[in-house]
């Protein structure tokens, strides 16, 4: 029995959650839930998104499943995501993203992982006004050593250990040459202690039309946090769109598994959305907690309703809700 600290999260966030749960379910492995509330709503009642006590939880059980939470846009608290790596020094954000047949999009033949530096670049948060009347703002972008270092090695270590074949770093040093050019000299000095994994560098402008015309060529990609983020979206969109994009955040010691899609509040309580983002980011926590079993079954379920192509929900271009779209995986999943 492992104990896994489960946060729903705000808008679309508990239901596709519990369709996470249901699917995790059906495959056997047994889970003691530990849920705790961070978000907008928490914000109301306590006075703050993110509780100390959430935390403290998370440093506890060391494996969480998290919902997205909503960010006020240009006004509000910070961003609870942001802060939550970052107290938990989430380093690594793994973002796979793999083609389903069947499912409405141009490439069938995409296999790649986006490993975005989690906790400095833009998202530092060190940013104010200029001038007291507003006219000018100014955000800082700090890029460490350090963090470059341990990200590169990561994205290195991740190739090595699923036998891939090529890291591609994604930067724009030849404008920011001080912040991009350090991330790219790390990358050159820590490729030298993987010679069998081929190093390539791109810059981010031409590594997103890149993504768009010949996506299969890529394998995976390192890159910094703001670049990662855009990118991950952009790749989401590549294989059908973002209710199909799971993701990872990962640390020394800690893991915290959620979809890379936000709360999308239009569709909150519709039972709309696709559900096989989060059911795959608990497929991701499964292997992680070294269920890898239980991590296929799901993959190859989902794999098998999106191919078979009768119980998909309106992203994927069909008619049936999320908890039929659900019903559907952890029938597969029960199966077999
Ligand atoms: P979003 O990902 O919530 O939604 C963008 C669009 O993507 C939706 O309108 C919908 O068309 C589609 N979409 C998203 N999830 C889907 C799913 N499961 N199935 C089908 N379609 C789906 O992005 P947004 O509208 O930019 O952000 C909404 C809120 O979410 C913001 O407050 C933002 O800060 C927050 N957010 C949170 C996280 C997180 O918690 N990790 C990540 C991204 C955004």
């Amino acid at each position: 029995m492992y104990e896994v600290v489960l946060i729903p999260g705000d808008g679309i966030g508990p239901e596709v959650i519990d369709s996470a749960i249901q699917v995790i379910e059906a495959t056997g492995v047994k889970i003691k839930w530990k849920v705790v509330q961070a978000g907008q709503k928490t914000e109301e009642s306590e006075g703050t998104p993110l509780p100390n006590s959430v935390l403290d939880a998370i440093r506890e059980t060391k494996v969480a499943l998290k919902g997205p939470i909503t960010t006020p846009i240009a006004k509000g608290f910070r961003s609870v995501n942001v802060r939550l790596r970052r107290e938990l020094d989430l380093y690594a954000a793994l973002r796979p993203v793999r083609s389903f047949h069947g499912a409405f999009t141009r490439y069938e033949d995409i296999d790649l992982v986006i490993i975005r530096e989690n906790t400095e670049g833009l998202y530092s948060g060190v940013e104010h006004w200029v001038d007291k009347e507003r006219k000018a703002a100014e955000s800082i972008r700090i890029i460490t050593r350090h963090a470059s270092e341990r990200i590169i090695k990561y994205a290195f270590e991740y190739a090595r250990l699923w036998r891939r074949k090529k890291v591609t770093l994604v930067h724009k040093a030849n404008i920011l040459k001080a912040t991009c050019g350090l991330f790219l000299e790390v990358g050159k000095e820590v490729s030298s202690s993987y010679p069998e994994i081929e190093f390539e560098d791109r810059i981010v402008d031409n590594m997103a039309m890149q993504l768009v015309k010949k996506p299969s060529e890529y394998d995976v990609i390192v890159t910094s946090n703001l670049f990662g983020d855009i990118l991950s979206d952009l790749c989401a969109g590549l294989i059908g769109g973002l209710g199909l994009a799971p993701g990872a955040n990962i640390g020394q010691e800690i893991a915290v598994f959620e979809p890379v899609h936000g709360s999308a509040p239009k569709y909150a309580g519709k039972n709309k959305v696709n559900p096989t983002s989060s059911i795959l980011s608990g497929a991701l926590m499964l292997f992680h907690l070294g269920e890898r079993e239980a991590y296929h079954r799901i993959y190859n379920g989902v794999k098998e309703v999106i191919r078979e192509g009768k119980v998909l929900t309106y992203d994927l271009g069909g008619t049936s809700s999320m908890s039929q779209m659900t019903e559907a995986i952890v029938e597969r999943v029960r199966g077999g």
